[in-house]
């Protein structure tokens, strides 16, 4: 009698990808482990080919079926030990000393082919401890939207954790209505948030937090070591990383909606998409996820809350940037004091390229908000606007679309033209050098929407189009024109919401 059975020996020699131990070679009390638990029926719905290469995971030519059963996470990988990782948070303000993964599970890391360490983590592969409530499950919705925007994001050139693969589950999970389950494999160079050090700064485990700080520097941080003090060198790091990062939102429209401390990584990746938008009309005050009911997190609100984030990650820091209590809370403060400098100086730099200008003059500041106001009153589409601007810097006349014959404009535009007489590039260089930095497209919110609705009806081809396009957001496409367009009033997106 035969002793193995045909089926496991199958399973045993079925492929998988190989990922390193990373994280959990860290403390035991970092982190659970666990494994995924079981989809029924999965389905390959979305997968990154261009990012797996990079990744050099050895998955080209698998079939769609050894795809789905890896990245359901049905099939664990070989060399790693998945882990949900510990970590607390302030949640609108209110901190929550336990939150952890509770939809998600950290398979390993690799090395890609530009000898960076990148993470792969399964998002909605069931329950872990740190679930809480929740059933540790993700609906297809999110899961689609968050492909989309991080990719997009990415293709923006802004830093993103990026997205691997979608699975369809085949299970259905219970929100306000039954929807389809899916499993997102994210890839981002760290998990670690600054959430992850208040989980073990607010347990006084200072030891915790010396070995998360050593190996975040390790990771990310390099260059901190060799500082006179690393761990004051760490948080000047994270603190540049996010006035960069929300300085590069900012240029694009983009809203993060949750903007929670366990919500932002400390490798100034955007993370964590959730009831995430982008402006279509410029409004300095938007906000569109529908937990947010006073606006913390608005559009031009992000910039503070970034630095109020920043000064929590701060406070964990403390024991270790001064054995003197009141020295180390004078060293953080300094530290903190550079950061809406920096962002200025970030976001200036942004808009500078997105006007076309490459020097620098003191009223530049000024050409900009006066631009932006204009747009509010007008309600300008944000990155029609720009790119309306783009294509008249190289010798258009002044655009009448949406300012009309706002006279004001006018007085903008003379300003505008004057200011680019001192630049020294020529015009048609000019213009294609703000068509590379002006995206034709954007991930409009009613695109999304739209390709939602219709995954959930089983047609993935809006899903489809909208990831493709999205690829090369500078180019226009004949055949993408109707992705570009801001929503009719009829489509706007008023809200968006969590899903989880
Ligand atoms: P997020 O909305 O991604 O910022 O998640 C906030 C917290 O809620 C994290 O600790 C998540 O792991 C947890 N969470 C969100 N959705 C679920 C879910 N469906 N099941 C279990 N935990 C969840
Ligand atoms: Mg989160």
């Amino acid at each position: 009698m035969a002793t193995t059975e045909p089926c496991a020996d199958l399973e045993r020699h079925a492929p998988t990808i190989v990922l390193a131990d990373g994280y959990a070679r860290l403390p035991e009390h970092f982190y659970s482990r666990l494994g995924a638990a079981a989809a029924s029926a999965p389905r390959l719905i979305g997968f990154n080919h261009a990012l797996a290469e990079q990744l050099e995971l050895g998955v080209a030519g698998w079939r769609e079926a050894d795809l789905a059963a890896v990245f359901s996470g049905n099939r664990p990988p070989r060399g790693s030990q998945p882990v949900a990782l510990a970590y607390a948070g302030h949640q609108f303000g209110h901190f929550v000393p336990q939150l952890g993964d509770g939809r998600a599970l950290l398979l390993g890391e690799t090395v890609d082919r530009h000898g960076s360490r990148r993470e792969l983590q399964l998002k909605g592969s069931g329950p872990t401890p740190w679930s809480r409530g929740g059933d540790g499950r993700a609906a297809l919705g999110p899961v689609l939207r968050e492909y989309l925007v991080s990719e997009a994001m990415h293709a923006f050139g802004i830093p993103s954790t990026r997205a691997l693969a979608a699975v369809s589950t085949g299970d259905i999970v219970l929100r306000e209505r039954p929807l389809p389950g899916a499993v997102l494999t994210r890839v981002a160079g760290s998990h670690v948030r600054v959430g992850t050090f208040q989980y073990f700064a607010a347990r006084g485990d200072l030891e915790a937090v010396r070995t998360l700080a050593d190996w975040v520097i390790e990771r990310l941080y390099p260059d901190a070591r060799a500082a006179a003090s690393p761990y004051l060198a760490l948080l000047d790091a994270v603190i540049e990383a996010q006035a960069r990062l929300v300085a590069q939102w900012l240029a694009v429209g983009f809203i993060h909606g949750v903007m929670n401390t366990d919500n932002m990584a400390v490798s100034g990746e955007t993370i964590d998409y959730g009831p995430c938008a982008f402006l279509d009309h410029y409004q300095a005050e938007a906000v569109f996820s529908s937990i947010d009911r006073r606006g913390r997190y608005a559009y031009a609100n992000q910039p503070p809350v970034a630095q109020w984030n920043l000064a929590r990650f701060a406070e964990t820091l403390l024991p270790l940037l001064h054995s003197d209590r009141a020295s180390a809370v004078a060293v953080a403060e300094e530290a903190l004091s550079s950061f809406a400098p920096r962002f200025e100086a970030h976001w200036l730099a942004r808009m500078r390229a997105k006007l076309g200008l490459d020097t620098a003059e003191a009223e530049d500041g000024g050409l900009v908000e006066r631009l932006l106001e204009l747009m509010q009153r007008h309600q300008a589409d944000f990155t029609v606007t720009f790119r309306r601007l783009a294509h008249a810097a190289a010798g258009g006349g002044m655009p009448r679309e949406p300012f009309a014959d706002d006279p004001s404009f006018g007085e903008w535009w003379s300003a505008w033209q004057a200011r680019l007489a001192r630049e020294r590039r020529s015009p048609e260089e000019r213009c294609a050098r703000m068509l590379r930095t002006n995206p034709w497209l954007i991930p409009r919110n009613h695109r999304i929407e739209q390709a939602i609705a219709a995954a959930e009806k089983g047609d993935y081809a809006p899903f489809e189009a909208l990831r493709a396009a999205l690829a090369q957001p500078f180019d226009e496409v004949v055949a993408a024109a109707a992705l570009a367009e801001p929503p009719r009033p009829e489509e706007r997106v008023l809200a968006t919401f969590c899903g989880t």
